[in-house]
């Protein structure tokens, strides 16, 4: 008889967002007349930009050409895009090579894949609040995870204390929007290249960063390629999470027990993958052209707008908050002691705007509260002016 990973039973449902759902749509059901204001989801809402839908057009028109058709892609990514990605690091002085860099499917998919590389024995570290996946997979490989709670006494930026492994630091943070300082990362960098570790750096939202204090990626950190992998994506960055590319950075100095994770990555992609769409690739590489990155940024600024709506509201109001500087979420800890779950149902009946309690992110998330900026300027104004006369009432 099979028997099947009975790991599936130690993962938590994904209650969270199905509960936000289901209590959001009863609230509607008896107030068919309200409007709701969404302002929970982490996904984007701004569509691609010209340069990249004019390139995966082409892209789909080649593939009926015989002379233009592409069959399988290779495995880690076609040179062009790994060449355009190479550039793209180098404008943060983050120096990596085309073969370090792998083109990926989505940061999810490689996050996942990406264990692989690892042994089952091996510990893990897992900042507190996170990105549920990330524990998640460790669990259905077996793992144990070690937390690391992090809260208002180190700005949601914990140093390292008992070391692991594996590290995951996720900067700027989802669902907290901290960003760790060139300083503070380079004392991770340390503490990982002397225990041995290996970090795994996830930038989803790197692209939000302003500043030169924080880092864009792991790789601007002396010591970083011995100790480091790193994970980013188009997704939140280009709006690509319907679209799906991302990429994932192993160094080839990364070396452990004389084995080069760098070539076991490329032995894994090979195993695992038959490459990434050519047309998603094109569309890609359209991001990483200037007329994309001004198209890009121009759409993230339509964000970090957003952001300071909230931000105004919560000043006003004197809620202590993160995030919304270097990150499309803004971290709240919930007013008059009240509960996530509390204060999202304050929000709900009292001024119909959906946000995501933080107990979702871990123990530490208890009492704090997620907003994301990813909604329309419309939705996003008028959230926060309903948000901002609430609280300011009391
Ligand atoms: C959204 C997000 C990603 C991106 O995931 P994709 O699979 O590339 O869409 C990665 N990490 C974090 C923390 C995220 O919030």
């Amino acid at each position: 008889m099979l028997k099947p990973n009975l790991r599936y039973k130690e993962l938590k449902d994904t209650y969270l967002f199905n509960t936000i759902y289901r209590k959001t749509n009863e609230y509607l059901a008896k107030n068919p007349e309200k409007t709701v204001l969404r302002m929970g989801v982490g996904d984007v809402s701004i569509p691609l930009c010209e340069p990249v839908i004019k390139a995966l057009h082409k892209a789909v028109d080649d593939q009926g050409n015989k002379k233009t058709f592409h069959g399988y892609m290779p495995e880690v990514g076609d040179a062009s895009l790994r060449k355009a990605i190479k550039e793209y690091y180098a404008k943060f002085s983050a120096k990596v090579e085309e073969d370090e860099i792998f083109v990926s499917s989505g940061a999810c998919d490689d996050l996942g894949d990406i264990l692989e590389l690892f042994d089952k024995d091996n510990s893990v570290l897992v900042i507190e609040p996170a990105y549920p996946e990330y524990v998640d997979t460790n669990i259905l490989c077996g793992r144990k995870v070690i937390h690391l709670a992090s809260g208002e006494e180190n700005g949601f930026l914990p140093m390292p204390e008992t070391p692991a492994d594996i590290i995951y630091i996720c900067s700027p943070n989802n669902p907290t929007g901290a960003a760790y300082n060139r300083e503070q990362l380079k004392v991770w960098v340390d503490f990982a290249n002397k225990h041995g570790s290996v970090i795994l750096f996830d930038a989803a939202y790197e692209i939000f960063i302003e500043g030169e204090d924080i880092p864009h990626s792991i790789f601007e950190i002396e010591g970083a390629k011995t100790c480091a992998i790193e994970i980013c994506s188009l997704s939140k960055t280009a709006g690509f999470t319907g679209t799906r590319l991302g990429y994932t950075t192993v160094p080839k100095e990364l070396i452990r027990e004389g084995m080069n994770l760098n070539e076991m990555w490329s032995r894994n992609r090979e195993t695992r993958t038959n490459g990434i769409s050519y047309i998603l690739q094109k569309g890609a590489l359209a991001v990483f052209t200037p007329e994309g990155q001004e198209c890009v940024h121009k759409n993230i600024d339509v964000y970090k707008k957003n952001a300071s709506y909230f931000m105004e509201a919560l000043d006003t109001a004197g809620i202590w908050y993160i995030g919304g500087k270097n990150s499309p979420y803004i971290w709240l800890k919930c007013p008059d002691g009240m509960s996530g779950w509390e204060f999202f149902d304050y929000l709900l009946n009292k001024i119909q705007v959906v946000g995501v309690p933080g107990d979702g992110f871990g123990e530490c998330g208890k009492g704090y509260f997620r907003f994301s900026t990813f909604g329309s300027p419309e939705d996003t104004k008028e959230a926060a002016d309903r948000l901002c006369k609430l609280l300011k009432k009391g």
